[in-house]
């Protein structure tokens, strides 16, 4: 279980180190976002975290984000699908997400379109971009943005906010610098040539947020740094 008190000194520890980043970069720390990743943890730690001051919430499996958050949900929490969505999944997407922050088809965007379509306002989304180009990771090609980002304005019920990525693995934060650099440079061009906002971007995790928030990130996606290891 996550101690209340570790949760505190965790918290409290990350928004140090976010306020630290972001003034490093000329920012302000009330220009980062931060996403606690609750995956994994039951409903008590999101409870907890919310009891802290926490507002957005991620989570990568539609059904696990149903079973915990059908039991708690605020008016002010804001539910973020953070990882891959599967086609027979996106009516429940639809109706139980705030944003979906790791679109990463057009095929998938027309589905959840759809869907999307009943709700009062349009559903946020962003696009997730596999930069580095690994072969594990879902994501979409990085010259594939652009044109994914035109077809989107044909589908009003979903209103694309940014973009975001999930970073390689590595020892040292630095070595990932360049894959957060690329996505802000990727985000300038599309933002450019399409003459439409994209204001987000959605980078970092528990090892590399720091080096995020200093190349541009607007939300940071942390579970480890605030809840301990996932069992
Ligand atoms: C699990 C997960 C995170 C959080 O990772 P930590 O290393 O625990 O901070 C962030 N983003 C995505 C897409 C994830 O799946």
């Amino acid at each position: 279980m996550v101690d209340e008190v570790d949760l505190h000194d965790r918290l409290e520890q990350v928004l140090w180190r976010i306020a630290a980043a972001a003034w490093r970069s000329g920012r302000r720390p009330e220009d980062v976002t931060l996403i606690a990743v609750c995956k994994t943890w039951p409903t008590s730690v999101v409870k907890a975290a919310y009891d802290l001051g926490l507002r957005h919430f991620g989570e990568n499996r539609v059904q696990e984000a149903a079973a915990k958050f059908s039991e708690f949900r605020p008016a002010d929490l804001v539910l973020h699908l953070i990882g891959h969505l599967q086609s027979n999944k996106v009516r429940q997407t639809a109706a139980l997400f705030d944003s979906v922050d790791s679109l990463d088809s057009l095929g998938l965007a027309g589905l959840l379109a759809k869907q999307a379509a009943v709700r009062p306002t349009p559903l946020p989304v962003l696009l997730e971009v596999n930069v580095a180009g690994e072969e594990s990771k879902f994501g979409l090609a990085v010259e594939a943005v652009l044109p994914i980002l035109r077809d989107l304005q044909d589908l009003p019920s979903l209103r694309p906010l940014g973009l975001m990525t999930v970073a390689p693995v590595v020892s040292d934060p630095e070595e990932v610098r360049p894959v957060f650099r690329r996505l802000r440079e990727l985000r300038d061009e599309c933002q450019q040539a399409l003459g439409l906002p994209l204001p987000e971007l959605s980078m970092g995790m528990t090892n590399d947020y720091a080096v995020a928030i200093e190349e541009g990130a607007t939300a940071i996606r942390v579970g480890r740094a605030l809840f301990g290891e996932r069992a």
